[in-house]
């Protein structure tokens, strides 16, 4: 009886019929694709992307090298060194991320007191070698005079929910 079965269907097409049938019923519903990487999804403000490293709207730099990042850090990726300033402030010296090894937890962004270093939303970083994903202070100081805005923007949205 199946094999009988088998064979009507086989013979009427019913499988292809449906399969067209389904194929018609999504041809004329909104497209669920977008054409990336002219079109982007959105993201949420809690996206934990590249790290930048913040400035107050002086210019000056936020980092008052406490090292709280680099010690819950747990992926050790992140070096820092420092001494006072002339003023008699702290500052670092040097502030490096090694990027491939960073798990991108956000500890460091939590850890940081003054919301200096911060992952934010770029996820368009990937590189052709290790050695550009050694991210040094400027880099970091660069990222984060790029992408102030959106990032100033995500920590007002999550601010009610820390
Ligand atoms: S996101 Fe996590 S692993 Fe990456 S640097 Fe920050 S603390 Fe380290
Ligand atoms: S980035 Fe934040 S947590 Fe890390 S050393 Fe600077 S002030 Fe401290």
């Amino acid at each position: 009886m199946a094999s009988v079965e088998y064979r009507a269907k086989s013979m009427l097409l019913t499988e292809l019929v449906s399969g067209m049938a389904l194929t018609l019923k999504y041809f004329f519903r909104p497209k669920v694709t977008i054409n990336y990487p002219y079109e982007k999804g959105p993201i949420s403000p809690r996206f934990r992307g590249e790290h930048a490293l913040r400035r107050y709207p002086n210019g000056e730099e936020r980092c008052i090298a406490c090292k709280l990042c680099e010690a819950i850090c747990p992926a050790q990726a992140i070096t820092i060194e420092a001494e006072p300033r002339d003023d008699g402030s702290r500052r670092t010296t040097r502030y490096d991320i090694d990027m491939t090894k960073c798990i991108y937890c956000g500890f460091c962004q939590e850890a940081c007191p003054v919301d200096a270093i911060v992952e934010g939303p770029n996820f368009e970083f990937a590189t052709e070698t290790r050695e550009e994903l050694f991210y040094n202070k400027d880099k970091l100081l660069a990222n984060g005079d790029r992408w102030e805005v959106e990032i100033s923007r995500n920590l007002t949205a999550d601010a009610p929910y820390r």
